[in-house]
């Protein structure tokens, strides 16, 4: 069944609790959960395709300002119903355009944005492989 990867950003991870809830509740199977401490040349690894955006040094910030929740997501579909179920990238938008997605329910604005998503399957293999390898598994 598919898979994809998923994280809970640290402005989301005090209602951790309750987005694991909502993940559960939408058909998700947790394969995989852990609580990584990646450095900054991790998180400058991880979004390397951001690089050269105006936002990238902020993001890698936000990334590292608390603690956060990496999880392999698996569901038929997994890619595209994870990203629907997060919603819009800027949280303002989602609670106009999505008002039960995740983004909108725990996020707040366009950086602080609750959950990441894999983008594309490539993305998700990539990102699992990346995780796996770093810090997911034991
Ligand atoms: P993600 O990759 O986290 O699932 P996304 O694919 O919806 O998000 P991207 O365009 O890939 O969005 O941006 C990656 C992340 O960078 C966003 O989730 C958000 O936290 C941050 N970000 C995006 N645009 C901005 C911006 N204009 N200002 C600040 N932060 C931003």
């Amino acid at each position: 069944m598919d898979k994809t990867f998923a994280l809970i950003k640290p402005d989301a991870y005090p209602r951790r609790e309750a987005i694991i809830e909502d993940i559960k509740k939408c058909g998700f199977t947790i394969l995989k959960q852990s609580e990584p401490k990646p450095t900054k040349e991790q998180f400058e690894e991880f979004y390397a395709e951001h690089k050269e955006r105006h936002f990238f040094n902020d993001l890698v910030a936000f990334m590292q300002s608390g603690p956060i929740v990496a999880m392999v997501l698996q569901k038929e579909n997994a890619v595209p119903d994870w990203r629907k179920t997060i919603g819009p990238t800027n949280s303002l938008k989602a609670k106009e355009e999505a008002p039960e997605s995740l983004r909108a329910k725990y996020g707040t604005d366009g950086q602080a944005n609750a959950c990441h998503g894999s983008a594309n399957d490539d993305d998700a293999k990539r990102e699992i492989e990346f995780c796996r390898v770093r810090y997911l598994d034991p």
